[in-house]
């Protein structure tokens, strides 16, 4: 895979087993996640994959602030380790969850990327507006989201974030519930804003599409928005 991908000059990036939870104290569980992301960041360098996306993981009922914490402490646990074992070139990347009661929120990620600079976040649009019920889209929204990633990375690592881009349907009351294609129109975000944005900003962030089996087409679509941004003709 990896001979093939630098062959077509496409860059790889791995997704670490989605049950991982930062946010959880067990010690028995946090030497379980360490295990998975370690086994992740083995088979991203296999494949010459250089990012590994993380899930933050759930409240547990507690505070934001306690689940943060734990999280901060279990993340400076894993990088030990993977640093330890070799792994210190592949870069971790803790996303933005969907769910309301999952720590990850864009503050609360941005925070677990201060510990060290080599994370990146890795931005899902479609779970920070599932999650915000639909109130962060928009260019304003889109703004302000990408001011605060630079505000508290600074201007270098906020030009080369790592992202999911879908849309995404809500429950009132949890936020996600189900990733839709760009041709669903019941519920958004819309990713024109994001291209624009990205465009006038001259950031190469790496956007992965995950629509709901359209992924190939709705990738097309926002290729072809952003190069309309900055003044090529698509494809
Ligand atoms: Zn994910």
């Amino acid at each position: 895979m990896g001979e093939a991908a630098k062959a077509s000059g496409i860059a790889l990036s791995l997704h670490a087993p989605y049950f991982i939870n930062l946010a959880n104290p067990d010690p028995e569980s946090l030497k379980k996640n360490t295990g998975y992301i370690l086994a992740s960041c083995q088979a991203a360098d296999w494949m010459g994959a250089t990012r590994v996306t993380v899930h933050t993981g759930a409240l547990m009922k507690r505070t934001r602030r306690e689940a943060l914490d734990i999280a901060l402490k279990s993340l400076r646990e894993v990088m030990a380790v993977c640093d330890g074992e070799g792994y210190g070139h592949i870069t971790l990347c803790p996303e933005t969850m969907g769910k309301i009661n999952q720590l990850g929120d864009l503050d609360e990620v941005l925070e677990l990327c201060q510990l060290d600079e080599r994370l990146l976040p890795c931005i899902d649009f479609g779970h920070l507006y599932a999650r915000s019920l639909g109130e962060l889209e928009g260019l304003e929204a889109t703004v302000k989201m990408l001011d605060r990633v630079e505000e508290l990375l600074g201007p270098d690592r906020a030009s080369r974030f790592h992202s999911h881009f879908s849309k995404i349907a809500f429950t009132p009351n949890g936020g996600e519930k189900i990733h839709l294609t760009f041709d669903q129109e019941d519920f958004g975000p819309d990713p024109a804003p994001l291209m624009a944005e990205l465009a006038r900003r001259d950031w190469s962030p790496t956007i992965i599409c995950e629509s709901a089996g359209t992924q190939d087409v709705d990738a097309l679509t926002m290729k072809g928005l952003y190069l309309d941004c900055i003044g090529k003709k698509a494809l």
